[in-house]
């Protein structure tokens, strides 16, 4: 038995040693980036949960990695520039992109490709209880972070501050904070009400609600309305009550999907080999975030998206008899 451990402890050497010296010629693997958004939302963890799963599986060469970004937009324009090969993108920011309107008028990106829906995300409007801000025309004259360039919450507020008729003088202040800095400055009184389009619970408006006493603002009336009448990719939802200190109510919202995308240009195996990771080890996915709890494979890959699937996304959906 001894002189059997002593060989197999030499074997390991020698192979260690064999891999240090070949290790530049054998590594093979390639690299993925995903896109995701500030580290207190749901996006960073959608990316980081679809890489553990990819980062686990057998004979694959696929390392992946998925960075804090600025949210949707970004990670749209960073696929478009080569700096990411994947993103999780809002489905409103995913139909703009690819159809060339909104934020992306007269520049349609018809290379962008769809993988699969996520969690339904509600425009959040969280607004500190001594603000006064009881509904959404209350923001008028108060101080706004209306989310940085490149988020998707800045996006679909520009759409709702659109139909209101408001510009950002509309607000004392109109700011641009990062999603991960924007409880932090409700609580310290820096801003009355922030915005996140985003899935629940997170650890954003968790933050925010257990430091300052903060309430969650209905959205409706008719300019929402006749946002969700004019856009395929509204509709008006629901957060349910209970889910945040102080919050007991059911909210109600509009929302869209948190999609994951990539371009038409990004490898058929790498996209396969990466929704192959997520769904077939579907029940560990949902495990790994509250938002994630009712997916459900099948609406997964056929609702909320506007781009074509990715063929790499397609065969493996078709395999599993999802789509035809
Ligand atoms: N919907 C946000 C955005 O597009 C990100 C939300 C999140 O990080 O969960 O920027």
């Amino acid at each position: 038995m001894k002189r059997h451990a002593i060989t197999a402890a030499a074997v390991t050497g020698l192979l260690t040693g064999a891999a240090m010296f070949s290790s530049p010629v054998v590594a093979q693997e390639r690299f993925i980036t995903i896109g995701t958004g500030g580290q207190t939302g749901v996006y960073y963890v959608v990316g980081q949960s679809i890489c553990r799963l990819v980062n686990r599986l057998e004979d694959s060469d696929i390392k992946c990695n998925a960075p804090s970004t600025g949210g949707s937009v970004a990670n749209i324009n960073g696929i478009k520039s080569g700096a990411l090969d994947m993103g999780v993108a809002q489905s409103d920011v995913q139909y703009q992109a690819y159809n060339g309107t909104g934020t992306f008028d007269g520049d349609a990106y018809p290379e962008l490709r769809a993988v699969f829906r996520v969690h339904g995300e509600p425009l959040t409007l969280l607004a500190r209880a001594d603000s006064g801000i009881e509904t959404l025309d209350d923001l008028e004259g108060k101080r706004v972070n209306i989310g940085n360039p490149g988020s998707g919450q800045r996006n679909t507020m520009e759409e709702v501050m659109d139909a209101k008729g408001w510009t950002e003088d509309t607000f004392s202040l109109a700011s641009q904070l990062d999603a991960a800095e924007q409880a932090a400055a409700l609580a310290d009184n820096n801003i009355d009400a922030m915005v996140y389009v985003v899935g629940h619970p997170n650890g954003s408006i968790q933050e925010a609600t257990t430091t300052v006493d903060a309430n969650l603002i209905p959205l409706d009336g008719p300019a929402i309305e006749g946002l969700v009448e004019e856009y395929p990719y509204y509709s008006e939802v629901v957060i349910p009550g209970g889910l945040y200190k102080g919050n007991d109510e059911d909210v109600t919202t509009f929302g869209v999907a948190a999609t994951f995308v990539t371009k038409a240009s990004v490898d058929e195996d790498i996209i396969y080999q990466s929704v192959k990771a997520v769904f077939d080890n579907f029940d560990r996915f949902k495990r790994l975030h509250p938002a994630f709890a009712n997916l459900k494979e099948e609406e997964m890959v056929t609702q909320g998206l506007s781009a074509p699937l990715h063929p790499g996304a397609a065969r493996y959906y078709r395999e599993r008899g999802w789509i035809e």
